[in-house]
């Protein structure tokens, strides 16, 4: 095969994952991990075994991490500093945009370019359908890139700052986690009266579905920072945000999460949006009303 030599740095779940994909592409493929031994069986599988993070670096142009977080970049490839110029980092790492923004400096400092990336599935989906993986930084180098790291997942394009990879995923992941805590906290309410999850699970799905039909509507409200509709203002929102708290007390339950929504319609009724739409919670959020 002609295809393109692929680095994978990082062997937890998702790096092996890539690595497998990039194999079965056709890629040669080498790889490197702090602990060795998650390397066994993708060796066994066709992957090279760097037997430095310098001669992983070394092997490829384009270089992926598969990290924990950034600081792993920097215990790994500061053992690599001589080997970085004129490589391409496709750190696929979850952190903070301003620890990515960081990443890019240091890597140019040292010859090197950062693509960031955020990808937006588990590790078994992976390289399957509906999989896509967020990218920023010069756009030269996505299109180098692109056809490699498209096996990976759909590559999807963000814009030359290199945050905004990770800006995407961290909005995603706000709304993944926030309503993967909720689905708990749902549970935790009906099992205060004995009720089987399973007896909810279709009515909760039911109910994410009714969250994605208010997506395009709030996205219109905030762009126009435009809040109307008396369908579900504020107050009635509210009440509530009030009930759940209550209904979560009067279970014996932690009600952190319910209170926090609380307090945003809390803070909306007290700076006047009482009458608004709920979606002028966003000016609460942003502290700007
Ligand atoms: P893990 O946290 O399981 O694995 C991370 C890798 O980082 C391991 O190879 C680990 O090495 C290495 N590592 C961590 N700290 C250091 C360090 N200080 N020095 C050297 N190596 C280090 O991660 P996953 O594979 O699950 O995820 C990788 C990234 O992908 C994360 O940023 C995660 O947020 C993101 N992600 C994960 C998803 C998932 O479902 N798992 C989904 C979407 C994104 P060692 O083996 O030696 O410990």
């Amino acid at each position: 095969a002609n295809e393109k030599p692929v680095t994978v740095i990082g062997l937890g779940p998702m790096g092996q994952a890539m690595v497998r994909k990039f194999l079965a592409a056709g890629h040669p493929t080498t790889v490197w991990n702090r602990t060795a031994s998650r390397a066994d069986a993708l060796v066994e599988e066709g992957a090279v075994r760097a037997a430095s993070p310098a001669d992983a670096v070394a092997a490829s142009e384009l270089v992926v991490l598969s990290l924990t977080d950034y600081q792993a970049m920097y215990d790994i490839l500061g053992q690599a500093e001589d080997a970085l110029a004129g490589r391409v980092i496709a750190n696929i790492s979850s952190d903070s945009p301003q620890k990515t923004r960081e990443a890019a400096e240091w890597l140019a400092e040292r010859g090197a370019q950062l693509l960031a990336g955020g990808i937006m599935v588990p590790a078994p989906m992976v390289g399957e359908e509906g999989a896509y993986v967020f990218y920023s930084g010069p756009r030269a180098l996505f299109d180098a890139h692109e056809a490699t790291l498209r096996v990976i997942g759909r590559p999807d394009y963000r814009g030359s700052d290199p945050a905004l990879a990770q800006l995407f995923y961290q909005a995603l992941l706000t709304v993944f986690l926030t309503a993967l805590a909720g689905e708990l906290q749902a549970a935790a309410l009906i099992g205060s009266a004995g009720v089987a999850a399973k007896e909810l699970a279709p009515y909760m799905r039911e109910t994410l579905e009714l969250a994605a039909m208010f997506v395009d509507e709030t996205a219109a409200h905030v762009d126009a920072r435009s809040y109307p509709g008396d369908l579900s203002t504020v107050v009635m929102m509210g009440a509530t945000a009030d009930h759940i708290v209550a209904a979560g007390t009067a279970a014996g339950l932690d009600t952190v999460l319910p209170e926090a929504v609380k307090s945003l319609y809390d803070r909306a009724i007290a700076a006047g949006h009482g009458s608004d739409n709920w979606t002028s919670l966003y000016e609460v959020v942003t502290r700007r009303g």
